[in-house]
């Protein structure tokens, strides 16, 4: 984790040594400041949020352009009592509340499944999903399967570019089509909202896009950043 409470003050570590308690589990937290990455905590035993990867500037940099108060928000599920950080969580309590997740490293569609399931109960789920061109191959088949020219639709002011992804694999992006959010792709700085299947369709004709089909629309950064701070947007 990136922040966690020091002195009532919530931050990053700042020296190494430093330690703190986590407000959640009261586990021991210890700073790290690694040469190569960002400083961050460390559960001294192991951390609460089994879901918990390692982060790096690019988790950063995106956390930094919400405010201080939306960024790494511990949920519960009242039920299971299951704990969960939401990398950014908005509109806390005012009953339109808006979780981002930010997803640098690959994950499985089981994976996909039970974080939708755990973060939308009653709030609207976003992710934003990094295609590094360094760690995988996935940013590189989106590259050359953009295509804005041959088959387009217009909604809500924006234009979609249908096209086939490009690769061995559809694995990829079959598995982000049949999500229940709202998935945006981060490539190169560059924002694409992709279209779900209702979606899809209507921008189809009414048709279902094939297998390895998809529609995506480009975004700005202040496009996306709004989007996910307005309370009732339907996208
Ligand atoms: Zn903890």
């Amino acid at each position: 984790m990136i922040y966690a409470w020091v002195d009532g003050q919530r931050r990053q570590p700042l020296v190494k040594g430093e330690k703190t308690e986590c407000k959640h589990c009261g586990g021991m937290l210890t700073a790290v400041l690694p040469a190569q990455n960002i400083p961050h905590w460390r559960h001294k035993a192991g951390d609460c949020d089994t879901w918990s990867e390692p982060e790096g500037p690019w988790h950063l940099q995106w956390k930094e352009s919400f405010s201080e108060e939306c960024r790494e928000i511990t949920l519960r599920d009242p039920l299971t009592n299951e704990l969960h950080r939401a990398d950014v969580l908005y509109g806390q309590g005012t009953g339109f509340e808006t979780v981002l997740e930010l997803q640098h490293s690959p994950i499985s569609e089981e994976e996909r499944i039970s974080r939708e399931q755990f973060y939308r109960q009653g709030r609207r789920m976003f992710w934003l999903v990094h295609l590094d061109t360094k760690s995988s191959t996935h940013g590189w088949s989106f590259e050359i399967s953009l295509n804005f020219k041959d088959k387009r639709a217009e909604y809500n002011k924006h234009i979609y570019g249908i096209m086939h992804w490009f690769g061995r694999s559809t694995q990829f992006i079959e598995k982000w089509k049949r999500s229940n959010a709202h998935v945006f792709f981060d490539f190169k700085g560059h924002i694409f909202h992709l279209a779900n299947k209702r979606l899809s369709e209507q921008l189809n004709n009414g048709m279902p896009l094939e297998k390895g089909e998809f529609a995506v629309c480009e975004l700005t950064r202040k496009e996306f950043i709004n989007a996910v701070q307005r309370p009732q947007s339907g996208r």
